[in-house]
């Protein structure tokens, strides 16, 4: 809190926290999500070739055209359906600053990635905050009562959800469209380690939105690149009101040199899929813990008895998670991001000494 400080902030920011994930000098990092892989070295050269080209004096593309044609061509999708930027927070962050706003709601069904309701607060927009089922997936029927009351400008349905991997089916997807006349957001941050996407589902005449990220599958958190597809009169909405020029020349570079390298990261999808499959097998037979099924390349899991005390007990076994428990509804909850096959398996046996030495 900032009390003391001579200038305040606006209204509405005052009481705000800001977006916090601990990170500790540890072994085995598994608490942020990210790729436990390197980009291929041969992405690495191509993209320090092609810069050392750039005139560096020159303002960037603010089109991006480049790399949102070389992305529409990989998603087959048209290409003004394409809007990029700085992470795909700085995407979600663009949506609300052009769609929120004072007088305007946002839904967002909870637990769920933090940012959606953070972001909210920040451009003055009021969240309604409405309840994952048990299992963490959306009810329909419950959603479409919410949205009656709130009248929301967007609905936020991360698939798969932040902290707990659930993967929402179609059917939700176009009952939430049905259920309000706002923009329905899909945050596919971890869509590649699912076995569905909504991103079919969107249209050019409809209110579907797509949000997808660099910063996963495609190994490049460091280089902040995200984008969407959504339909074209959004996408020009959007590009007013996001700063000129916002996607430095590296960025763009980057994101379309990786799409040479589609076949190396579906490899990496496909080990880290299978590492999720051996770790959710593996937590299973550990005791007091109970993973929630994942679409995602993290998994939630519920610790009977004191999580935060599991969670110590890991960092001073260099293991590093995330560690949810103070979250409402999730009790006893930590989420580990898949990692190598070794890290994975130096979690798991932290894990079962951890587990033990708290349970004794
Ligand atoms: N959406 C979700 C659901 C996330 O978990 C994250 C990363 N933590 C993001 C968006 C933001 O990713 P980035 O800004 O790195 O693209």
């Amino acid at each position: 809190m900032t009390r003391d400080a001579p200038v305040q902030p606006r209204e509405g920011l005052r009481e705000l926290a800001g977006y916090h994930s601990p990170q500790l000098d540890v072994a085995v990092r598994l608490n942020t999500n990210e790729s436990p892989y390197p980009p291929p070295p041969a992405f690495v050269d191509a993209w320090l070739a092609a810069l050392r080209a750039v005139p560096l004096n020159r303002y960037p593309d603010r089109d991006a055209h480049a790399l949102r044609s070389a992305l529409a061509d990989h998603l087959g999708q048209p290409v003004e359906r394409v809007f990029c930027a700085n992470g795909s927070n700085e995407v979600l962050q663009t949506l609300l600053l052009t769609y929120g706003g004072s007088g305007r709601r946002v839904v967002t069904f909870e637990p769920t990635y933090a940012l959606h309701s953070h972001i909210a607060r920040i451009t003055g927009t009021e969240v309604v905050a409405a309840a994952r089922r048990a299992d963490f997936g959306i009810n329909p029927e419950a959603a479409a009562g919410v949205m009656s009351m709130a009248r929301p400008v967007v609905v936020f349905a991360c698939s798969p959800n932040n902290p707990t991997g659930t993967v929402e089916p179609a059917a939700t997807i176009e009952a939430l469209l049905a259920a309000t006349d706002g923009l329905v957001v899909v945050d596919e941050a971890y869509g590649e380690f699912a076995d569905r996407s909504a991103m079919e589902q969107v249209t050019d005449d409809g209110r579907l939105v797509v949000v997808r990220t660099y910063s996963k599958v495609w190994s490049m958190a460091a280089l902040r690149l995200g984008f969407c597809i959504a339909p074209p009169w959004l996408v020009a909405e959007l590009e007013k009101v996001v700063l000129p020029y916002h996607l430095a020349v590296p960025t763009q570079l980057a994101g379309t040199l990786a799409l040479e390298f589609k076949s190396e990261m579906d490899a990496r999808i496909e080990l880290l899929v299978r590492e999720r499959a051996r770790l959710v097998e593996a937590l299973a037979t550990v005791d007091s813990v109970t993973p929630f099924p994942s679409g995602a390349n993290f998994v939630l899991v519920r610790v009977a008895g004191d999580a935060h005390a599991v969670w110590e007990r890991l960092v001073a076994k260099g293991v590093l998670v995330r560690d949810f428990s103070a979250w409402p509804r999730l009790e006893g909850c930590l989420r580990v991001t898949v990692g190598t096959t070794e890290e994975n398996d130096a979690f798991l046996a932290a894990l079962r000494g951890a587990v033990e030495e708290v349970a004794a």
